[in-house]
């Protein structure tokens, strides 16, 4: 029945395993052939694929599969503890699937809920505000084998918790607004031109001019992606519009994974039809007849709404065929839904996932604009992005471009966590210092701000009047704060594990380099540290600046050289010498083999030199 709902293609195989892990918690033997049959791709494709998604397991992982989020901040609110519970509750190990195969209970990377911490996934619907009676009460129901869909709904509800909200967030914008803001202008585009045709060929060219008057808005907006890399999405959308092949695609990048980021789903619940009357607004610039939206994993409780969503506009003519009643405007738009993979927030790696494939950062260039989604011209941006978009689209660039400073135009949308009276989503127009982000967010006695999540930058109170800006602190969204009774060297080992869980393993230096970060913290916080290997730490983050494959590698020392340069007495306090000591006693290490061979004598143990 699930391969029934899906194309016969190779592109289906992940929303399919996805499926399929739902149904009956694993990919069950067999299955996997049957798909690679059905789908006519290799069973080792099958295999690979759904063994480099966390959410997939070719093991059973239980009837009910629960996942304890592990952003530092879930930390902060005691989900260790919460943890430990959980598995006495249920009479099982972290990690290990139950005898009866009923339940498992294991960590995973941050869920999108910092807000509302600690949070939970299980079988991949979240639960957030965590605490002992919530473990108790889920305990129980996983123990009384309640089907999910009985469960008391309360205890999935997902807070927007918006605490200020600007140009975006209050926009007021109905439906179908921004798209006939952009055919209107179109429209007059149009006329302009064929007033000043000379020939019926010209009038033609004309007509397929309309869009570029909307173009010339993004363009005059200044706006730049708000992914985090900051690219100017008005040029973006013009290489799209320009580059040769069969077809366009629009892809709305909707997986945020980047620790401590949480505002696009708030986008998606509140205002999903923004979002897709900006990719509505980008097909009709540049031209395509097909869109995705590529929803994070994390976020499975909103598919159905968007899925809803999307219905609704198609009823109304926002999409589908002659959008507007427009001859030629052809749109739609189809979600995937993810499955755990943080490195799929890179665009090129996203468009693998999208055509089924293992989330592998591709070769750059060719880039996306002419080489994406199946080798076609595709423009693939941030769910606030497209936000932003639509919103230019109806009262033009001039207007946006005068919101923000000079080098950042419009507002920014923040994810605040952390030690604060007041976590949730804050809009503010770039250019805002982070003082006026603490002191409206409750934030007292504030040590450090760890902005753009771990692989952006990690800030101190002497710096707290820099300003959220692409000049200053570029940021994808997420605003961790850390007041001045947290360790900031634990802080920067939650994110050190983070990027070996999350390395996607495709090359050496990225794979071997965060492994290896996260065992020289390791060794720091058991008192086995020296000074050497404070060292070793800035080698490795040369090593994987040079030779990383993507931005994963590339920014995944970021944390730890941050707190090192700002924190060094964090890290300095934990050190055994200041000189070279073995990470682990040798002598020990041999004892099992001086077991196994009967000796014991002064020659079978290593001396010690001191
Ligand atoms: Fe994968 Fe890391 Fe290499 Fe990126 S840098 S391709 S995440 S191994």
């Amino acid at each position: 029945a699930i391969l029934d709902r899906h194309p016969r293609r190779p592109e289906s195989l992940l929303q399919v395993l996805r499926e399929v892990q739902e149904a009956a918690g694993g990919i069950p033997p067999g299955v996997d052939a049957e798909i690679a049959a059905a789908l006519n791709v290799p069973l080792a494709r099958v295999r690979g694929v759904a063994g480099f998604y966390s959410f997939l397991s070719l093991e059973p992982s239980g009837h009910y599969r629960v996942l304890f989020s592990d952003n530092i901040t879930d930390r902060m609110l005691g989900n260790q503890e919460l943890m430990q519970a959980m598995c006495g509750k249920l009479w099982l190990e972290p990690g290990r699937t139950s005898e009866d195969g009923l339940a498992s209970v294991d960590f995973t990377s941050c869920t999108g809920m910092c807000d509302q911490g600690p949070a939970i996934l299980v079988n991949g619907w979240a639960i957030p505000r965590m605490d002992g009676g919530r473990v108790d009460q889920v305990a129980e129901l996983v123990l009384a084998q309640r089907p999910l869909a009985e469960w008391p709904r309360e205890l999935f509800l997902v807070e927007d918790n918006v605490r200020r909200a600007d140009v975006l967030l209050g926009h007021g914008l109905q439906p179908g607004d921004a798209l006939r803001a952009a055919v209107a202008r179109g429209a007059d585009h149009q006329v302009e031109d064929a007033a000043n045709s000379r020939s019926w060929r010209e009038a033609n060219v004309a007509a397929a001019q309309g869009p570029l008057a909307t173009l010339e808005e993004i363009k005059r907006s200044n706006l730049r992606g708000r992914g985090g890399a900051g690219f100017t999405t008005g040029f973006k959308w013009e290489a799209c519009r320009n580059a040769q092949g069969k077809g366009r695609y629009v892809v709305c990048n909707a997986d945020e994974g980047e620790p401590g980021t949480f505002k696009d789903r708030v986008l998606l619940n509140s205002h999903a039809d923004l979002v897709f009357e900006g990719m509505t607004v980008c097909a009709y610039v540049i031209g395509a007849s097909q869109g995705f939206l590529y929803l994070r994993g994390e976020y499975r409780h909103l598919l159905e709404p968007l899925r809803e969503t999307l219905a609704r506009r198609r009823a109304v003519g926002l999409l589908g065929k002659s959008i507007l009643g427009q001859a030629g405007f052809d749109f739609d738009i189809e979600i995937h839904l993810g499955a755990g993979a943080y490195v799929c927030g890179e665009e090129s790696a996203l468009i693998e996932s999208l055509e089924g494939k293992r989330g592998i950062p591709r070769n750059r260039p060719p880039y996306p604009v002419s080489h994406g989604y199946l080798q076609q011209p595709t423009t693939v941006n941030n769910v606030e992005t497209f936000c932003a978009a639509a919103l230019i689209a109806v009262q033009g660039g001039d207007w946006y471009r005068a919101i923000g400073t000079a080098k950042s135009a419009g507002t920014k949308l923040l994810s605040v966590s952390g030690d604060c009276a007041r976590p949730g989503i804050y809009e503010y127009p770039f250019g805002t210092p982070v003082r006026q982000v603490l002191e409206d967010c409750g934030a007292e006695r504030t040590l450090a701000v760890q902005i753009s999540g771990p692989s952006g930058i990690c800030i101190s109170a002497d710096e707290f009047d820099r300003r959220i800006a692409f000049e200053d602190l570029p940021t994808a969204g997420a605003f961790m704060v850390f007041d001045n009774s947290r360790d900031m060297f634990e802080v920067a080992r939650n994110f050190a594990q983070f990027f070996a869980h999350e390395s996607c393993g495709f090359c050496t230096p990225c794979r071997v380099g965060t492994s290896m970060q996260k065992e020289i913290m390791d060794k720091i916080a058991r008192g086995q540290g020296t000074k050497y290997d404070l060292d070793q730490l800035g080698q490795l983050d040369r090593v994987l600046q040079a030779a990383s494959h993507c931005g994963l590698g590339h920014g995944a020392c970021n944390p730890v050289l941050d707190t090192l340069k700002r924190f060094r007495p964090a890290y300095e306090r934990r050190l055994k010498a200041l000189t070279f000591q073995p990470a682990f006693d040798l002598d020990s290490a041999l004892a099992e083999a001086r077991r196994m061979t009967g000796r014991d004598d002064a020659g079978a143990h290593i001396r010690s030199e001191s």
